[in-house]
Formats: structure tokens, C-alpha cells, sequence
């Protein structure tokens, strides 16, 4: 089957032209690189959210019993509205050498190259496939591709490899550390503060996991050194603290939420241990010697995973 073949400054005009803000739908777009595959022999699978407004889009080009290398971007692209434009963010224009418009770098660009790049592929024997994978809401906290992933080695098979063509500060990203947040409740007792040794003070049982959580901090910073990463070593940083009731209560909660931006190799699930170790044994005899229903709860709340590759990069993620 030979589809149209476009050169990629064409094919990327045509992309620029859907106005893909993250706030609207993507169907359009994704309809016409569909449609562009569908030319070339190759089938899409949309896999849709809820309300129909939005969609991932995956393909395969080769073989389909093995696992390829996927090259994935998002469609989607930040607001222009209160931006000066000298000309339609939305018709992409070439002036001295170079293209303009919303999202001709970030990142239709690479979505331009790939597609471009499809009669190529297909004309090759492919002994690994490529897959393709597009989709939406990345500029909104890389939500939207989530559906996409949860679907690989299920319904869609599972990549090798991916090279996402994200444009950040246009150099190979291939390793980010990885942020793990946890949120820790102490429940204690409250008593009125002129009878204090009738109550379990959450904050002061806070404060001791917070010296704790920091020394944590300390050693992590000694024992994990990284030259990929600014700064280079893994971090720890406690984010927030609520608590307390009134001036003369005991108080009888606390939260306290920390994060620790791990490095490749990191054991986090021997530094969560450690922390609930320190509680059992520090903490909670203490507490219960005066209120047995008191209590520490450590709750992870976000883990995001880490990453590198054998490179030489460094790359801090902002997240
Ligand atoms: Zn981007």
C-alpha cells in the first residue's frame, strides 16, 4: 500500500493547524494521523477517555509478536492566549530559515518526523517493530498518557524501548530521578495543656520522625553519590506540617508530608522500613504507655518512577 507522502515541514503544518491546547480535544488531530497511517497500510488503535473528548493513539509498523522501540510525543501543546503573536500561532509560517508556530518545537515537530518516516519504515523489512505512541494532556502534569501505559503488555504491546521527542533543552534526557511522597498522620491524645502528662503530644512525636527523617536525609546525601544528577545525590525534603488544635491543648494530630527524590538504585523500600522500624521502636512504646489508641501512619502517596539508561547525562526532573 503507498499513501501520499509528505515532507515533514508539510506534514507539520498540517499538525499545527489543529489548535491542540490542552484544555480541548485532540479527536481532529488524532482522526488525521489515523487517517495518514491508515493511507500507509498501518492500523491505529484510539484508546478514548471517558467523556470521548480526548485520545491516546498507538500503532505498529513490523512485526507484532515482538517488542519494538516506541516513538512517543504528545499531541497537545500549552495556551497562546495572553501571548503576542506576530502572526496565527496556528499556521505554522517559515520566515529566515526556521518554521513558527504553536508547537512546531514542542512537540509536533517530532510527531512531523515520525510520520514523515512511516513509507520509510514500511518499505523496510522490520525485524523490530516500531511502535507509535501519541498522546494528549502532557502539558497538564503527563497525565494523559497514562491510560496509554496502563494498556502496554495488556491489550497493546509492551515496548522494548521509547524515545519520546520531547525538545528539553534540546539535548538527550536518559535518566531523571525519581520523587516518592509519602504523607505521615500521628495520632496522639489531647488533654487540656495544664494537665500535659494526661495526653500524647502529636507534634512533639512528629518533631522526633522529623529528626529522624532528617538524619535519613543526611546519609542518603553521603551514600548516593550520583554525577548524573544536580544536585548529585539523592534528596529529602520534609514539605509540609499541619497540626495542633488551640494553645492550651495537647494536640492530638499531626501530618507531616516528605518527599524523597530518589536516584537510580536507591532502595526506597529499605529507607521506608527503616523509617516504620524507628516508629515502632522509638515512638510508639512511649505514646501507648499513656494512650494505647495512639497511632503513626505513613501512607506513600506518589511514587514516580526513576530512570537511566548506561549514559553520561545529567538531567534533574522537575516535577
Ligand atoms: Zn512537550
Amino acid at each position: 500500500m503507498h499513501g501520499p507522502t509528505y515532507a515533514t515541514t508539510e506534514l507539520l503544518a498540517r499538525l499545527v493547524a489543529f489548535d491542540t491546547t490542552s484544555h480541548k480535544s485532540n479527536i481532529a488531530i488524532q482522526r488525521f494521523i489515523e487517517d495518514y497511517l491508515a493511507q500507509h497500510g498501518v492500523a491505529s488503535t484510539l484508546i478514548f477517555t471517558d467523556d470521548g473528548e480526548k485520545a491516546n493513539l498507538f500503532a505498529t509498523i513490523g512485526p507484532r509478536d515482538k517488542a519494538g522501540v516506541a516513538l512517543s510525543g504528545h499531541t497537545d501543546v500549552v495556551p497562546v492566549t495572553g501571548q503576542s503573536w506576530d502572526t496565527d500561532p496556528f499556521q505554522m509560517v517559515q520566515k529566515d530559515g526556521r518554521l513558527y508556530g504553536r508547537g512546531t518545537a514542542d512537540m509536533k515537530g517530532f510527531l512531523a518526523c515520525v510520520l514523515a518516516a512511516v513509507p520509510d519504515f514500511k518499505r523496510r523489512d522490520l525485524k523490530t517493530p516500531i511502535h507509535i505512541a501519541f498522546s494528549y494532556d502532557e502539558e497538564i502534569g503527563c497525565v494523559g498518557v497514562r491510560p496509554m501505559i496502563a494498556e502496554l503488555g495488556e491489550t497493546l504491546p509492551r515496548p522494548r524501548m521509547v524515545f519520546v521527542g520531547e525538545p528539553t533543552s534540546m539535548s538527550v534526557v536518559d535518566a531523571h530521578k525519581g520523587p516518592v511522597r509519602w504523607h505521615i498522620t500521628v495520632s496522639g491524645r489531647a488533654a487540656h495543656s495544664s494537665m500535659a502528662p494526661l495526653g500524647v503530644n502529636a507534634i512533639h512525636y512528629a518533631g522526633l520522625v522529623i529528626e529522624e527523617l532528617m538524619r535519613i536525609e543526611a546519609e542518603l546525601k553521603a551514600t548516593t553519590h550520583n554525577e548524573r544528577f544536580d544536585p548529585p545525590y539523592a534528596t529529602l525534603q520534609i514539605t509540609e506540617i499541619s497540626g495542633g488544635t488551640a494553645s492550651n491543648i495537647v494536640p492530638i494530630t499531626c501530618r507531616v508530608g516528605f518527599e524523597i527524590r530518589a536516584t537510580p538504585g536507591l532502595d526506597i523500600d529499605a529507607v521506608e522500613k527503616r523509617l516504620v522500624q524507628y516508629v515502632n521502636e522509638t515512638c510508639l512504646p512511649r505514646m501507648h504507655a499513656v494512650a494505647p489508641e495512639a497511632s503513626i501512619d505513613i501512607q506513600l502517596s506518589n511514587r514516580v518512577p526513576r530512570s537511566a539508561s548506561n549514559g553520561t547525562r545529567r538531567w534533574s526532573v522537575l516535577q
